[in-house]
């Protein structure tokens, strides 16, 4: 195993912050990464797998653990019959081409999810009304403690934007059941959620995606940070989408500790003028967290 030291996250995340992990490997079959979640547990390191990084915020001081990342046999995706079996490190957008291109249906709801298969099934993305807990037939899920072993939906607990997953515990492939549709719809089908998206949402600007997840209110947790008069408001580099304000936007140089200011600043907002206490979506790594609300 070829372990790097101080690669910089920010090169790894879509917003494009971040400092060094402590160690940094990539690894291509599930053999390759139960032997560096072994290298890691004798070190006495924790693990945190790296997809796309689309939904990361990772801390300005860089991260104590072994990043892993997903490549070779297991960023690839074929289809058997009616299902896709795709690595842990596979580009929604490459398994939604195999899937159009076999004519399987299903997955056009994750042409808006700019992440990899793993990190998807960690949070159960989902978007206009499909998420990977639908599709998802079982996951290769592999741990030092372990080893690799299928796990179903249900053994891995999704639920909205959730899964019982903890780091350590690594997607290193998925089957996914799909059914029969014709390419020539899943095409229309996927470019007008697309062109949805793109009136929307800031689609040209680097972001984690959503920031908070949408509350139990009538207001989503956009609009209701656009009621807040949020949008643009800007803390060092980082500024809330003028577009959408449950986006936060690299806007130049951002930090993650200026997108934390941000999201600490929007939940004093939404608690204070709404009384709703907003929960985040992204992932944090590394020694940071949202700070607590003043209540
Ligand atoms: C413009 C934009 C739009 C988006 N729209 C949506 C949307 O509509 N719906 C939605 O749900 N999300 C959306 N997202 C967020 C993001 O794309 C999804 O959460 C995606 O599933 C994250 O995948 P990733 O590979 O980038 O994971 P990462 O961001 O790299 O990682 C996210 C989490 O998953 C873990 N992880 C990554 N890979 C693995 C693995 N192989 N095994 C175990 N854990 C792993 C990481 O440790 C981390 O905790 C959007 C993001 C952007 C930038």
């Amino acid at each position: 195993m070829n372990v790097e030291e101080g690669v910089e996250l920010a090169r790894l995340t879509t917003l494009g912050a971040g400092g060094p992990a402590r160690a940094f490997a990539r690894v291509g079959t599930p053999d390759e990464l139960l032997d560096a979640l072994r290298w890691a547990d004798d070190a006495g390191l924790s693990v945190a797998a790296v997809g796309l990084g689309s939904n990361l915020l990772a801390a300005d001081e860089g991260v104590d653990a072994l990043v892993l990342k997903l490549g070779g046999g297991l960023s690839e995706a074929r289809v058997e019959g009616s299902r896709i079996r795709a690595g842990g490190g596979a580009a929604n957008a490459v398994v939604l081409h195999r899937a159009r291109a076999a004519g399987l249906g299903g997955f056009e709801f994750a042409c808006a999810i700019p992440g990899t298969t793993g990190g998807s099934v960690w949070m159960n993305a989902g978007a206009y009304g499909g998420d990977f807990a639908q599709v998802l037939e079982r996951a290769l899920v592999v741990s030092a403690d372990r080893g690799a072993e299928w796990l179903t939906p249900d053994e891995l607990g999704l639920s909205y934007r959730h899964s019982d997953l903890r780091h350590g515990q690594v997607v290193a492939e998925v089957e996914l059941a799909l059914s029969p549709r014709d390419p020539a719809e899943i095409k229309a089908h996927v470019a007008e959620l697309q062109s949805q998206r793109k009136a929307a949402q800031p689609t040209n600007k680097r972001t984690f995606g959503s920031v908070f997840k949408n509350p139990d209110h009538e207001l989503s947790a956009g609009r209701m940070l656009e009621a807040c008069g949020l949008r643009g408001f800007r803390i060092g580099g980082a500024q809330i989408s003028p577009r959408h304000a449950n986006f936060i936007e690299n806007a130049g140089g951002a930090r993650a500790a200026d997108a934390l200011a941000l999201m600490a600043e929007a939940r004093r907002r939404a608690w204070a003028e709404h009384g709703v206490e907003l929960e985040h979506e992204v992932e944090l790594l590394g020694p940071i967290a949202v700070p607590p609300l003043e209540r």
